[in-house]
């Protein structure tokens, strides 16, 4: 017979681990499954983020970001540091540790909680029932009680860059070069692939960036755009716009030749790699019985409601596999709003309010609305605006590039959206997100005493300057 589980998870990213753990703590049977395996050939949990996503990335920012302030700002502060350089071996084996390290304490929390992880891959049957086969081809089937679909995403070949791991490669290789690429390529300025162009740029590539679209980040607020496009440029990021790249193909094994289409007509360049960065895709490989009845909607997502509940009963999807936003936060929130609704708890998400960052430096993030949304979306907006450069705490740390905007409702005064470009983007922008979660208006803010001097002051004054309060910028209008 069967062996069965309350709950059978399948995949082991930030959704389906969160759930397994969840799941586990209200009392319930559960598995999870995952089949990656790390570059040591060892079975890891943690999905894209932990592994090739969220945490390398940052590992390889923040050691690329030390080297550049040590190499061209701690002068600035009067502190002579020498020649500098860097090991970028030992850059590696940092970020390897701490990949180790978060990897591992998944695997020793699913001990503490009870959650059973089977190392392989799991397909869904009918009547909730999964067939997992592990690493040596022997398979087996779990009837579970209710199944959580949690197996993420994987990076978007296109036939025009057909990527052969070394010169032409995703942002899986892109984290792991043994060697700084003289000349480095990037199709697609999204998140992935400022946040990467960045890495490489600040350890000395000369980095260019092709993008299709017309507009740097679309989903921007226009102000934060104009921000975060000045200031790459003015780190030397070469960020080609309108440029659609149309064929990309290795030669003599040595280098990449790009041909891509701009203004200007056809171009060419030629790159020691080139890392396509041009979205991601759902990844669901044999995840699933065709047969079952499973509904799938636009970009292959499979299609769920407002609580991740699927076309079938007792069969819930998360995280990248669905709509939404696809970031880590999103995957782990989902996965524990499933959870307590399978162990029957009332819950649910508020998927407007769900803080994004970019990690290039000056940082990026907003939440909620930004003011063309709002104004599309039928509210009478107003906005605040204030600079970085007028803030004492980041122009003590030598680090006042950028600004925040807040958009609120003009006729209710309520919160609809804050825009960061600055430092600590990623820190402040939670402050924006808990005031928008408890629907706070542009006054409630107002009227908190901020620590001073804080970079989170120039959140404050930006909502002051909502109704022309700001007391470090001049008013908008006279009064
Ligand atoms: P995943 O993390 O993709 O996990 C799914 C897991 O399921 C995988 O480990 C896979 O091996 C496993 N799996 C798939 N199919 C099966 C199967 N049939 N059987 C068994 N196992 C299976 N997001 C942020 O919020 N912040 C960031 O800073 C950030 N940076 C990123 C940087 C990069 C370079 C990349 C690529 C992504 C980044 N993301 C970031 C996005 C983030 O990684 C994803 O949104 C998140 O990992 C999605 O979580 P998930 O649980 O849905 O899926
Ligand atoms: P994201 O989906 O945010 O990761 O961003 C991927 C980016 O890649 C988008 O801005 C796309 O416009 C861009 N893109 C996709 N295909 C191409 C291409 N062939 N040439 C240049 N840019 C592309």
């Amino acid at each position: 017979m069967a062996q069965s589980f309350d709950v059978v998870v399948i995949g082991g990213g930030p959704g389906g681990y969160a759930a397994a753990i969840k799941v586990a703590q209200l009392g319930k049977s559960v598995v999870c499954i995952e089949k990656r395996v790390n570059e040591h050939g060892k079975g890891a949990l943690g999905g894209t983020c932990l592994n090739v996503g969220c945490i390398p990335s940052k590992a390889l920012l923040d050691s690329s970001h030390k080297y550049v302030e040590a190499k061209h700002d701690l002068v600035t502060h009067g502190v002579n540091v020498g020649e500098v350089g860097f090991d970028l071996n030992a850059m590696m084996k940092r970020k390897e540790g701490i990949v180790g390290q978060l990897t591992g304490g998944i695997a020793t929390l699913f001990k503490a909680n009870g959650v059973e992880w089977l190392q392989g891959h799991g397909k869904l049957l009918a009547d909730k029932q999964v067939e997992v086969t592990n690493h040596a081809g022997e398979t087996q089937v779990l009837q579970a009680g209710a199944v959580i679909l949690a197996a993420g995403s994987a990076p978007i070949d296109i036939p025009a860059a057909p990527q052969d791991g070394k010169h032409i490669v995703s942002s899986t290789e892109a984290l792991m070069f043994e060697q700084v690429p003289k000349k480095l390529g990037v199709i697609g300025a999204g998140i992935i692939g400022l946040e990467l162009g960045s890495v490489w740029s600040r350890l000395g590539a000369e980095v260019t960036v092709l993008e299709a679209q017309g507009v740097l980040l679309a989903m921007l607020d226009t102000q934060s755009r104009k921000d975060i496009q000045k200031a790459l440029k003015k780190q030397g990021l070469d960020i080609r716009l309108e440029a659609k790249v149309t064929k990309a193909e290795v030669i003599n094994n040595a280098s990449v030749k790009v041909s891509f289409s701009d203004k200007s007509g056809d171009q060419e360049l030629e790159f020691d790699k080139l890392i396509v960065a041009v979205g991601r895709k759902v990844y669901t490989e044999s995840l699933f019985d065709e047969s079952i009845g499973l509904n799938i909607g636009e970009r292959g997502m499979i299609e769920v409601d407002d609580k991740c509940k699927t076309s079938l009963d007792d069969v819930y999807a998360i995280g990248d596999l669905v709509r939404g936003p696809w970031l880590a936060h999103k995957a782990t929130e989902e996965g524990v709003m499933v959870a307590e609704i399978i162990a029957g708890h009332k819950a649910q998400m508020n998927y407007d309010v769900i803080p994004s960052v970019i990690y290039t430096h000056p940082g990026v993030a907003w939440v909620g609305l930004t003011e063309d949304a709002a104004t599309a979306a039928g509210h009478e907006v107003k906005t605040g605006s204030f600079s970085f450069a007028a803030n004492g705490r980041a122009l003590a740390a030598n680090d006042a590039t950028g600004s925040v905007k807040v958009v609120a409702d003009a006729k209710t005064d309520q919160l609809l959206g804050v825009h960061i470009v600055g430092p600590q983007a990623s820190e402040i922008i939670m402050q924006a997100a808990i005031a928008l979660e408890f629907a706070a208006s542009s006054e409630d803010l107002q009227l908190v005493c901020f620590g001073h001097p804080s970079l989170s002051e120039s959140l404050h004054e930006a909502v002051l300057a909502v109704d022309n309060k700001a007391i470090h910028a001049a008013p908008k209008r006279k009064r």
